[in-house]
């Protein structure tokens, strides 16, 4: 990847100019920059990322952030609409995660700028709800291995110390028995998702639940990635077992609104089955000299415009909208596994939904994903196994990518059984595939960030 993208085609700023540019030349700039990229996945073979794909839709939601882009959020006396917004995202989501089976009070939730977001606020509620209620000062949380990277994130900045509970090799699910042995008094709560972002596997929610409710500690459901789509393939009879409110022990869920509620980047809910718990993470400055200030999350400011947006991509879809494109979703997942199965040599993790991983027992699955980049497919690389995952979105719903997939994966097998024992020119990266790996991987990620922030602050080349 180049170090300074489009140098050759516009100009680049490394300071700000003295003189500003004319409206028009800026937007057709931005509009063949961005033709271009979205014609990576409009071919729909691009995994995840981009769970809408349809720019009717998104020229909507422009329109309904438009209105709003301008307004702050924080300020509400000015903009009553941010809490009719606010309080009806939550209520929509609540009703998509089975918010209407809490009987001992209202439950409540947050919107958040990101899955990332959700899961801080809910280990930062846990940790100061824990040390309120039970005196916990030496906080410990309890996720799955396969648990998003954002509990460790949270920990980190938290001060809460990570237990990370082995999964199963097969199903990929927790072991609940190892989480069992490793609750203690300072345990704050424990997490499952449903689903993970590796393999698509459901934990065993159930299980969780009791165990949490026999030890009186939390039960975070991740389902950043599946709250707004397993729900609705719930409702179509597939396979899913329970893993929201319904379950008992269940007192808190993150569902990004941004993936597959099909709204903005920038949104997600986190849901609470008891206003306490979501109270516990409030911040109030009262005696501050520029006047009393509280913010019910992290962020200060927010723009209204992505709160009008979110909620204008759930009422315009409602529960219809999102059955609709469940069914195709979970439909093309199916075709996809189908093709994957009929290779012997391939296998897959666990029993997935609408996202499923794939490895093989015979050859390296990067060889695969070899042969499948050029061919414009990107798929997200795992490691531990190596496997290849593939989160079907509405891109790949349309008509003749399942069936390109078949086709191109049945070559790709033959060309990786030829390849057998070579080395393989793409591994794990998170959100993408990297080039090979010849550093330790810790040096390698830093050296990968700190060229891509130097780009960011458009750091003169010496040449
Ligand atoms: C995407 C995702 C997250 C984190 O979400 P961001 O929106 O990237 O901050 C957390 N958990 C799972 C399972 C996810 O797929």
């Amino acid at each position: 990847m180049s170090s300074f993208p489009y140098a050759e085609r516009f100009a680049v700023n490394r300071a700000l100019p003295a003189h500003g540019r004319p409206r028009e030349e800026i937007l057709a700039e931005l509009a063949a920059i961005g033709a271009e990229e979205d014609s990576f996945w409009e071919t729909g073979r691009c995994s995840g990322t981009m769970y809408c794909g349809d720019h009717e839709h998104y020229h909507f939601l422009a329109s309904a952030f438009e209105q709003f882009a301008h307004v702050n959020a924080l300020q509400r006396d000015m903009c009553p609409s941010m809490t009719k917004f606010e309080a009806e995202i939550i209520a929509m989501t609540l009703d998509v995660l089975g918010g209407g089976s809490v009987t001992d009070g209202p439950p409540c939730g947050l919107v958040t700028t990101g899955g990332s977001g959700s899961i801080l606020h809910a280990v930062l509620a846990y940790r100061d709800w824990a040390r309120a209620e039970r005196g916990v000062t030496t906080p410990n949380l309890i996720k799955p291995e396969t648990a998003h990277p954002a509990f460790d994130k949270a920990c980190h900045l938290f001060g809460v110390e990570l237990r990370r509970a082995p999964v199963d090799p097969v199903t990929t699910e927790v072991d609940v028995d190892w989480v069992a042995d490793h609750l203690d008094a300072s345990t704050i709560a424990l997490v499952g998702s449903a689903c993970n972002y590796g393999y698509g596997t459901i934990d065993p929610i159930g299980q969780l639940s009791d165990l949490a409710l026999r030890h009186g500690v939390g039960l975070h459901v991740d389902g950043c990635l599946g709250g707004f789509i397993l729900p609705f393939g719930q409702r179509l009879g597939y396979d899913v077992p329970a893993f929201d409110f319904r379950v008992p022990g269940v007192t808190s869920i993150s569902a990004d609104t941004h993936k597959y509620g099909y709204a903005f980047k920038g949104s997600s809910v986190v849901v609470f089955r008891r206003r306490e718990l979501r109270n516990a993470q409030y911040f109030y400055l009262t005696d501050w000299t520029g006047g009393k200030y509280c913010s019910p999350g992290m962020d200060g400011s927010r723009s209204g415009g992505l709160l009008a947006s979110t909620w204008a991509a759930m009422v315009s879809l409602g529960w219809e909208g999102y059955l609709t494109y469940a069914r195709q979703i979970f439909e093309t997942s199916q075709a996809m596994q189908q093709a994957v199965r009929s290779h012997p040599q391939l296998r897959i993790l666990g029993k997935p939904t609408f996202l499923f991983s794939f490895t093989s027992d015979e050859f390296d699955i990067y060889h695969v994903n070899d042969f499948m980049r050029p061919r414009g497919w990107r798929f997200n690389g795992q490691q531990y196994p190596n496997a290849l995952h593939m989160a079907v979105t509405r891109p790949q719903t349309r008509p003749g990518v399942a069936q390109a997939f078949a086709a191109d994966l049945a070559a790709a097998v033959e060309y990786a059984q030829g390849q057998a024992g070579q080395p393989t020119s793409s591994g794990a990266i998170y959100g993408g595939v990297a080039g090979g790996m010849t550093m330790a991987a810790d040096e390698f990620i830093k050296a990968v960030m700190a060229d891509m922030m130097d780009q960011q602050q458009a750091i003169p080349p010496d040449a």
